[in-house]
């Protein structure tokens, strides 16, 4: 890929630790050639004790605006301007846009989460969910559907503990919808994806080094009314997926996901949409 940096050409980037694998340069760019904009977005390696610089270089260099990853998503928080409301409540932000000198802070994974669903016909309001995992990207997502109007979710997790922690910020915050936690044996589970519309594996196993593993282990768990979302993106289809599959359900995996949070970036910091199409068609490659 080629680029005509200029003088006016405009910083965008992600900082983080480590970030050197990421597929974001790769998205953004190919979306800022297609459309002729003059910017370019740059991966740095940044940890926990240089943050504070990085957020003063940020504000002095005038980059355009930047996303943020582990391990720096929420202690980022304090030290930026403004924090959007869904930030606030996910507890951690992944995109920055610097306004004029002015950093605010949103979280874009939630939001992409749901675009994903939606670029497949999915409404959110109304439906009921069923997720397991309570990391980061499960408490993006479970918040995000909260505030877009779901009826019911059910998280499961290896530590109950994390789930419960979501189930108090939406019972407090957004109390429409029903939230509720449940434990890993077959019949309680069972009993929950009856009731479900999707069923959404926000844990890492059926990743590396766990691809052979799967959160739901016996397919006769699943219906074939159910909708299985993995936000897994490699492999594409995961052992979760490919059970779903078979078992004759509709399967979404990772990759909208992924191209949901970054076009709510890209929105972000020029105001226009990413053409999604076309950073689809090369966002595992770097040519
Ligand atoms: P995280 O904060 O580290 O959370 C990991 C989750 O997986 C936790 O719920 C953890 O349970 C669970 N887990 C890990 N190993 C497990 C095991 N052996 N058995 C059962 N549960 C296990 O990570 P994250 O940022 O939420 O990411 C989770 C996954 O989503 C990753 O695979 C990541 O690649 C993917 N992801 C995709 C996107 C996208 O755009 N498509 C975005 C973000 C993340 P405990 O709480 O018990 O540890």
């Amino acid at each position: 890929m080629k680029y005509n940096i200029s003088g006016k050409t405009r910083l965008t980037g992600l900082i983080g630790y480590p970030v050197r694998h990421s597929i974001s340069p790769n998205m953004h760019n190919r979306a800022f050639q297609y459309l002729g904009l003059d910017y370019v977005y740059l991966v740095f390696e940044i940890k926990e004790d240089n943050l504070k610089d990085t957020v003063m270089a940020i504000k002095t260099l005038d980059v355009a605006g930047f996303n943020v990853t582990m391990p720096l998503k929420q202690i980022i928080m304090p030290l930026l301007d403004e924090i959007s409301k869904e930030a606030q409540l996910i507890g951690s932000v992944n995109t920055v846009i610097n306004d004029n000198g002015k950093l605010i802070g949103h979280n874009t994974d939630g939001k992409g989460y749901v675009k994903s669903l939606e670029d497949e016909g999915i409404t959110v309001e109304g439906k009921r969910f069923v997720m397991a995992g309570a990391g980061g990207a499960a408490r993006s997502i479970a918040i995000q559907l909260a505030l877009d109007g779901a009826q019911e979710i059910t998280i499961f997790n290896r530590t109950l503990d994390k789930a419960k922690e979501i189930c108090e910020i939406i019972n407090k915050n957004i109390p429409n919808c029903k939230v509720m936690t449940t434990g890993y044996e077959e019949n309680q589970l069972k009993q929950q994806l009856k009731k479900a519309d999707v069923l959404i594996n926000c844990t890492s196993l059926g990743m590396a080094p766990h691809e052979e593993k799967s959160i739901i282990t016996n397919p006769e768990l699943l219906h074939t009314d159910l909708i299985v979302s993995d936000i897994i993106y490699f492999p594409a289809k995961t052992k979760l997926l490919q059970m779903a599959e078979d078992a004759g359900c509709k399967v979404i995996n990772g990759v909208g996901m992924i191209i949901g949070q970054g076009a709510l970036a890209f929105k972000i910091w020029t105001g226009l949409d990413m053409p999604i199409d076309y950073v689809k068609e090369g966002i595992f490659s770097n040519k």
